[in-house]
């Protein structure tokens, strides 16, 4: 990828669109296109080519989709199925159709069997069942980056993929029902921090052990892959470490200055046990993650807080 290559980003409002823009403009990439949903709905195949043959992106990076927390995909496995298959279809497609030289899609780690081989290697892909609480969005993401595979070995393009482990960062969706347990947590703890609540209830048993990203890591894997001349189809990005839910709460409580008791509810889901990735195929080309997950804590909990202030928060 060039400096000059005009850039596509597909969801440059979410989290990982936004971090990616901002590595992009650090990086010196000044021509960056962008629509927002309003102005370009990606469920549509039609508004999707016309936006490709009008704009003609060298490079598309594609970091759009229907997210959510456990809560969000095990009570709409439908909803995250379509629109996330229909996003990578008409994203992809349209790119190779439209002569997009260079492609990056962007999944998450969830597409990897539930009992796969821990940490999960690139190799553990379609070797098992899935996790149910999240089958839908996998099966999207499976779809995405096998259209991705295919491309470039029948038309030779450049499309390849990455796998983010859990992700957290400036721009999350902080909604108790929906949203990712890290920003989750955050919400819960300060609210009970500045209202003084005796007991926080989170999901669970606690035991559960995730891994995660801070999405600026993620964005600099993802400038870094793009700057490969050979990359691999599919890669991981995680830092390797993970902790329980419980640790992670700990964390969270301990950073915010919260008082409160955990009660966890053991009625809710625990989802899959352990989520680690094999991260040595992205170190061995050359990338690591800089922030420690307590740093990436910190400073997210002092952006909520800020956000919070501005009212520019997603709740
Ligand atoms: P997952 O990593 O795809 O399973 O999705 P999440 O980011 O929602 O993480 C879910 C894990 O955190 C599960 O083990 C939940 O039981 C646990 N958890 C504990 N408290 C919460 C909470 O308040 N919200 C969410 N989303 N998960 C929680």
């Amino acid at each position: 990828m060039l400096r000059t290559d005009r850039v596509y980003v597909a969801g440059h409002r979410g989290m990982v669109g936004s971090a990616i823009c901002r590595a992009l403009a650090r990086d010196g990439f000044e021509n960056v296109v962008t629509r927002t949903h309003r102005e370009l709905d990606l469920l549509d195949p039609v508004a999707v080519r016309e936006f490709y043959a009008a704009e003609k992106p060298d490079v598309a990076i594609i970091a759009a989709a229907r997210v959510g927390g456990i809560g969000a995909n095990s009570a709409e496995n439908a909803k995250f199925l379509y629109e996330n298959e229909m996003i990578a279809m008409n994203t992809v497609w349209g790119a190779a159709e439209a002569g997009v030289r260079r492609l990056l899609f962007l999944g998450s780690t969830c597409i990897y069997p539930r009992m796969a081989p821990q940490p999960i290697p690139e190799s553990a892909l379609l070797t098992g069942e899935l996790e149910k609480t999240n089958e839908g969005y996998a099966l999207a993401k499976i779809s995405g980056l096998k259209l991705c595979e295919f491309l470039r070995r029948d038309r030779g393009l450049l499309y390849h993929s990455l796998m983010p482990t859990n992700l957290y960062g400036p721009g999350d969706n902080y909604d108790i029902v929906h949203g990712h347990v890290l920003p989750t947590m955050i919400r819960k703890f300060e609210t009970a921090r500045v209202s003084n609540e005796p007991i926080v209830h989170l999901w669970g048993s606690g035991s559960p052990l995730r891994e995660f990203l801070h999405v600026d890591d993620l964005a600099s894997a993802c400038l870094f892959v793009l700057g490969l001349d050979n990359p691999p189809d599919l890669v991981n990005a995680g830092t390797g470490r993970e902790v329980t839910i419980r640790q992670l709460a700990e964390m969270i409580r301990a950073a915010t200055g919260c008082r409160a008791e955990i009660d966890w509810d053991r009625a809710k889901p625990d989802g899959t046990p352990r989520k680690l990735c094999d991260t040595r195929l992205i170190r061995s080309l050359g990338w690591e993650p800089k922030i420690r997950l307590e740093d990436g804590i910190r400073r997210t909990i002092d952006e909520y807080r800020a956000e919070l202030a501005r009212g520019t928060i997603r709740l």
